[in-house]
This record gives structure tokens, sequence and C-alpha cells, in this order.
């Protein structure tokens, strides 16, 4: 806590200490140029849940193919995920086109400097609000990101879990307070990289902070027990089969629903095994049940073990025939169908464990001439 007397003395102190920290170690980043409100927008929406190291490849692909806010608003949902894939959260990418059609049609193309006008926006919550207020118009907003709750809950020594609603609010009046006039920019980005290179999840090196004197945990030794992190969730682990089904070298792929996890994106057809169920078996079912086709079972292609945020899958793969001439697929469990070249899967944005599938099927070039 801010000791009353001092209260002055030490705020200043602090802002002082951590805005010089700052312009002496910050990291060059693309987004850290112009700091124009587009840029900050996407490098936000890429970083959220996801490191620097992860993002940068895929902001500077994102902003060779997309310049401006025109260039989301004007591109095609499936080409958009493409440029998405693997980052994850694939909602992020809907909104971002809802978001980028607003601003087109409502603000000719630019963002509107109202932190509620921003707020309204779809997939912009608080976070990305005050980012954009803050990091490309340099307005006193507060943010709290990963690394700042991180960091406050030490800075501040937080004993209870930091996600609680309490914590959360203490943290955001919290980082309010803090901001220096007219420094907003600057110093939100300066806890931000603080967090990130100092005040680390995992042995913050507390003798490079310069908060180190304003540190309660550090001051109370309990900085290896803070954050109190919440209860944690179980991963689900989920088993399930796949089925490339492949006809006069045309691959059959669909696209899941508009909704739900992963939504969009394309995928071999499959499904999850149930109790004591062969996969070889479950995939049979599947296609019958989903898609209305009869399909037999030919050589399994490959195990494939992927680790998603909230679950974990083991995906058994098989190549597939049609038993009988292919009528049009009933679609109960996808939104469109397309027989494909393998070249064209490319062009389609698919789940991380499908990628990898395709990646080994490209390597095995007869699976495709010996249908
Ligand atoms: Fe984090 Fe250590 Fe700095 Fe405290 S002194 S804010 S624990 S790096």
């Amino acid at each position: 806590m801010i000791p009353d007397a001092d209260k002055d003395t030490w705020l200043s102190e602090l802002r002082k200490r951590l805005l010089c920290w700052f312009q002496m170690n910050k990291r060059e980043l693309p987004w850290r140029t112009k700091y124009s409100p587009y840029e900050i927008w996407i490098s936000e929406i890429m970083l959220q849940q996801t490191q620097v190291k992860t993002v940068l490849p895929y902001y500077l692909r994102w902003m060779e193919r997309f310049e401006d806010v025109r260039s989301v608003a004007a591109a095609s949902d499936d080409e958009l995920l493409r440029y998405w894939e693997g980052l994850g959260y694939y909602s992020r990418v809907g909104n971002l086109h809802k978001t980028a059609k607003i601003l087109v049609d409502k603000f000719d193309g630019n963002f509107p400097r109202e932190y509620s006008q921003i707020l309204n926006l779809p997939g912009i919550g608080p976070y990305t609000a005050g980012a954009i207020m803050s990091l490309a118009f340099n307005e006193n907003l507060p943010i709290i990101d990963g690394n700042i709750q991180r960091l406050f809950a030490r800075l501040f020594n937080v004993s209870t879990p930091v996600k609680g609603t309490e914590n959360q609010k203490f943290m955001w009046e919290k980082a309010a307070q803090l901001i220096p006039a007219g420094e907003a920019r600057n110093f939100n980005q300066g806890l931000m990289e603080l967090g990130a290179l100092v005040c680390t999840p995992k042995n913050p090196i507390c003798r490079e902070c310069p908060l180190i004197e304003f540190c309660e945990s550090f001051k109370f030794n309990v900085v290896n027990q803070r954050p109190v992190p919440s209860e944690r969730k179980k991963i689900k682990q989920i088993e399930a089969a796949v089925g490339v089904l492949v006809e006069k070298g045309r691959i059959f792929i669909q696209k899941r629903p508009e909704n739900g996890l992963m939504a969009r994106l394309w995928e071999f057809p499959g499904g999850k095994l149930e109790a004591e169920e062969r996969p070889e078996d479950a995939l049979v079912r599947e296609f019958l049940e989903e898609l209305g086709l009869h399909v037999s079972c030919l050589d399994k292609i490959t195990t494939i073990r992927h680790a998603y945020t909230d679950f974990r899958v083991t995906l058994h793969a098989f190549s597939c025939r049609l038993l009988k001439p292919c009528h049009k697929p009933l679609l109960r469990a996808a939104s469109e169908a397309r027989w494909v070249t393998r070249e064209q899967l490319d062009e389609f944005a698919f789940p991380a464990a499908n990628r990898r599938l395709i990646r080994i099927l490209a390597e095995r070039s007869q699976f495709f001439e010996n249908d």
C-alpha cells in the first residue's frame, strides 16, 4: 500500500524510475514505431494470451498483407483465418472483421478517439480499449494485462487469488492512479515491459528491478508466493479419429460451424471416440452420422498428439474411401464442404493438429496417386 505520509514523493519516484527504466530497456517492436491505432489494435488482439516472440512473425505477415483497416474490412473471412491460423482463439478473427467493417462504414476507416466508442466495437474490452487510448492516443487510460497483473500482485503483495473480483477492481484503480499525466503511452508500456522482462512468472530478477524499493512482496520475502493462482481447471483429454477421404485426386474437407470451438476453421471429417470404440469404427460411424457417407477405413496414416490451451487431443488419422458413389453430403456438423487438391489445402485455415496431418500427407505424394 502507498504510505499516506509520503504518498506524493512515493508516487513521483515510482513513476520516474519506471519511465527511466523503460526508456533504457524497451524492446524494439514493430508496433512501437508509429503507434498507429490500427497497429496497436492488431498487435494487442494478437498478444492476448500469446507471447511476443510467437506473435512477431504473425504480425509482420499480417501487416504485409493487410496494411490498414480498409484492407481487413475488404478481405474474406477465410483469408483472415488463414493469416491467423496457429494463433488460436479464432473468434478474435470474426470480431476483427466486424470491427474493421464498422470502422469503414461509420468512422471513415479510422478509430474514434472516444473510449466509450472504442469499447463498443466487437471484441474490444476494457484492456484493448485502454491500450488503444493510451498507446495510440497517449490518453490517461489504465490497462491491466497478464504481465501487469503479476507485477501488481507482487508490488502490492496481493495475498488472495488475483483473478478475484475485488482484486481486479483494486488493480484497475491502482493502474489508473499511477499513470503520470501525459505519459500514459510510456508508463503503461513500461509496466507491461517490466512484467515481461524482469518481474517474470518464474524467477523474477528482483536485483535488476527499478521498483525493488517499492515492492511489498520483496520486503516480506514472499515474491515466489505471488501471484496467488486461482484453482486450476482440469485439462480435458480427447481421443478422436479423422478421415482423409480421397476421390479422383481430390480430398474432402469441411468447414466447422459458425459458433463454438475453432469456429469456421476447415477440417477433415471425424469425431470423438465413444467408450470402448475403436478409432476406425468411430470414423465410419461419424461419416455416416454427420455426412450420410458410407466409407471404409483403408490404412492408418498416423497418430497425432496435440496440446491446445484447454484440452489435449490424440488424433487417429486414417485414409478412407467411399463405399457408395458420393451424393451430396448432409453437413449435420459442418457449414460447408469441398473437394480440393493437395495444393489447395494451403488456402484454408485448419486447426493445428489437422495442419500437422497435412504436412505428413505432403511428404507422402503416393497417397494421392493411389486412390
Ligand atoms: Fe517483481 Fe521483484 Fe520487482 Fe517486486 S522487486 S516488482 S517481485 S521484480
